[in-house]
């Protein structure tokens, strides 16, 4: 049982573990760093820090220092955030309305010229996503990561070197990515 008066941790890894085991896995990210700058004022400390921690709790060499409870809350904090914003399905459900309609104005009825349309619009939409990825894959090399995240397998460069988003709901940020090896990204 990991129990500790506040302020006395030697480090933040043993702050870290001890809120969580406390507050038996519900953990707001915003509160934990409250706590962290609290203990150690001086430390860079960013939410994708809580994201490595939060995966090593619920999946890597952590996991076994927690119980099934304190594991299951963890992950269900991931899901929730997974549950897409109304916002965003009630504007996207009316841009495709609009796009699909477009679409079918400016093929008149060929549908070979459907189909291409249709194709050249989604790899367009696709392709803008992937062209956020690369200056984050620079800025966290930039940023000193030289290792996968999760198993720490070093890299010699970028090169097949996996962005990996920690909250799948969530965009393309250097707060919700990670780079990983090719194998941890997989599994
Ligand atoms: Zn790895």
């Amino acid at each position: 049982m990991r129990k500790r008066q506040a302020g006395s941790y030697r480090t933040i890894k043993d702050l870290v573990l001890d809120y969580v085991a406390k507050n038996d896995g519900r953990v707001e990210p915003s509160r934990i760093e409250e706590a962290v700058l609290l203990h150690f004022p001086d430390s860079a400390w960013k939410n994708s820090h809580w994201q490595w921690y939060r995966y090593q709790i619920c999946k890597g060499r952590f996991k076994d220092e927690f119980s099934e409870e304190v594991r299951t809350n963890l992950s269900e904090g991931i899901r929730r955030n997974r549950r897409s914003h109304p916002a965003v399905k009630r504007h996207g459900d009316r841009i495709l309305r609009q796009a699909r309609q477009m679409i079918s104005e400016a093929a008149r009825g060929d549908s070979t010229l459907r189909f291409k349309i249709n194709r050249w619009v989604f790899s367009r939409l696709q392709q803008d996503e992937i062209q956020t990825k690369k200056p984050l894959k620079n800025m966290l090399w930039d940023s000193g990561v030289r290792a996968c995240q999760v198993c720490g397998k070093p890299f010699s460069s970028l090169r097949g070197v996996h962005l990996h988003r920690i909250d799948a709901s969530m965009e393309y940020s250097d707060r919700n990515c990670q780079l990983l090896c090719r194998l941890c990204h997989n599994s």
